[in-house]
């Protein structure tokens, strides 16, 4: 008879795990080695080496990550960026074609409109909220479509369903950060996307203390990404492994104590008179509430919000704040805020931060683990 499968909660703290487990040691050791005894491999890929992405500490989590993204296989990276680019460098080769969500994590947006060239690729920004619009977009050369689970700053929601569905009519490899949505809220191999991945930096480590990426998906395509990695560098090192394994395993509780605290103080921003506007999924004054409701079991622990009155005034508000660390990056149990014109995107001029959406006067929060009274009570204090 066949094992019950496990829910999210219990792979998460089981998932992947060595066994027979070493020594008896409960928690995965660091396996602080960079190369491991010859066991008779034949290939370059299979050498047990640390660049090679096939040592204890990157097994456990892969398999851990596979597990909790509902797919056959997964990869761990230095850092996001890694997991990005090593993805993007394997689906696509020179003469290749992307189409990309237009709103994307500033480091993504540059590797697409700067590098890209240099390496023989080409891209187009499609607006991911209108399906109809990308077909003009494709291209004999188009191999795949770069989508967010949720947009940064803003925190809009695609039309990802039509995403999927877009990239089988048309055999494109389907892509999604979805380092917004962590695979509590969503995971997007279950809703048909051929690769998910995250800036594991964020919610799956959550502690502000290491970076570093992962990319799941079907086990073909992941081992071409590992290959790929493999040449390009970009390995996690066995210390932050073991911080991402210990990390993840609170991720259920972290991930869903800061859905419903941001949707808290998301509606008392919404409702506070200093405030003019808010952007959370959560809201049923969102845009797409209802599509974000139909995807995501949770609407994430990131909001963005405007000041009424000049711009200066977020610059006070993060000056009289006193629980959220003015900071950037996102996901961890500190909540954070930042100023996305002066940090994210301040490599845009003021127009082209205009033309997204994103005012001088933005404020983003990424609510962490704290008592969500107390933020409140914080949040109250310095609106005043
Ligand atoms: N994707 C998203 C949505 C991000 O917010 C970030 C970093 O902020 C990245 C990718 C890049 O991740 P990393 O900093 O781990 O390379």
């Amino acid at each position: 008879m066949s094992e019950p499968p496990m829910r999210i909660e219990t792979k998460l703290v089981h998932a992947g795990e060595p066994l027979p487990r070493f020594a008896g040691a409960v928690e995965m050791p660091i396996f602080q080695s960079a190369t491991y005894e010859y066991g008779g491999e034949g290939s370059y890929h299979d050498v047990r080496y640390l660049r090679t992405n096939n040592t204890p500490s990157q097994t456990a989590l892969h398999a851990k990550i596979a597990a909790l993204e509902s797919a056959p296989a997964a990869l761990v990276t230095a850092s996001g960026m890694a997991a990005i680019s090593t993805t993007l460098l394997t689906v696509l080769s020179a003469g290749d074609h992307l189409l990309a969500q237009s709103c994307l994590y500033g480091g993504t947006y540059d590797l697409v409109s700067k590098d890209f060239a240099k390496f023989g690729l080409s891209a187009d920004f499609i607006n991911a909220d209108r399906h109809e619009s990308w077909a003009e977009r494709l291209r004999p050369t188009t191999r795949a479509i770069y989508v967010e689970a949720m947009t940064n700053p803003l925190l809009e929601v695609a039309d990802l369903k039509a995403v999927v569905e877009f990239a089988r009519a048309h055999g494109l490899v389907s892509i999604i950060d979805n380092t917004f949505a962590s695979p509590i809220n969503f995971r997007p191999i279950e809703a048909g996307f051929d690769l998910s991945i995250h800036s594991a930096t964020k919610y799956l480590n959550g502690h502000a203390d290491i970076v570093a990426g992962a990319v799941a998906g079907g086990a073909e395509l992941i081992e071409r990404i590992r290959h790929k990695a493999n040449h390009l560098g970009g390995s996690l090192d066995p210390h932050a492994a073991f911080l991402l394994s210990r990390g993840l395993k609170t991720l259920a509780l972290r991930v869903r104590y800061q859905n419903d605290s941001t949707l808290r103080i998301a509606g008392f921003l919404e409702s506070h008179p200093a405030v003019a506007r808010v952007h959370y999924a959560g809201l049923e004054s969102h845009p797409r509430h209802a599509r974000a409701r139909s995807l995501f079991a949770g609407f994430g622990g990131v909001l963005s919000f405007e000041l009424k009155g000049a711009a200066s005034r977020a610059e006070e508000f993060g000056r009289r704040v006193r629980i959220p660390i003015v900071a950037p990056s996102l996901g961890g149990v500190h909540t954070l805020l930042t100023r996305p014109a002066t940090t994210s995107h301040a490599g845009l001029t003021s127009e082209e931060r205009a033309r997204l959406g994103i005012s001088d006067g933005l404020l983003r929060l990424s609510v962490g683990i704290e008592s969500t009274e107390d933020l409140l009570e914080d949040l109250e204090q310095a609106l005043r």
